[in-house]
C-alpha cells in the first residue's frame, strides 16, 4: 500500500496520486518504472563504454 511522502496518507494500490493531497506517489505504474530502469541501465552501459574508450584513447601519464 503506497504511503504519501507528504501527508503520510495510505492510498489504494495502483493510485498514481495521493487521494488526500494530490501529490504523486512514489510507487507508480509498473510499466513506467520498468522503462525508467531500462533507460538507466542503458545509460550506465553507455557511460561504462565511454569511460573504457577514454581510458584506452588517452595517452598514459597525461594526468600526472
Ligand atoms: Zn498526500
Amino acid at each position: 500500500m503506497p504511503k504519501c511522502l507528504y501527508c503520510q496518507q495510505d492510498n489504494a494500490p495502483g493510485e498514481a496520486d495521493c487521494q488526500n493531497c494530490g501529490m504523486p506517489l512514489p510507487e507508480r505504474a509498473d510499466g513506467a518504472s520498468e522503462r525508467r530502469q531500462r533507460r538507466f541501465l542503458w545509460f550506465c552501459i553507455g557511460l561504462a563504454v565511454f569511460c573504457a574508450v577514454m581510458i584506452l584513447w588517452l595517452p598514459r601519464g597525461s594526468f600526472g
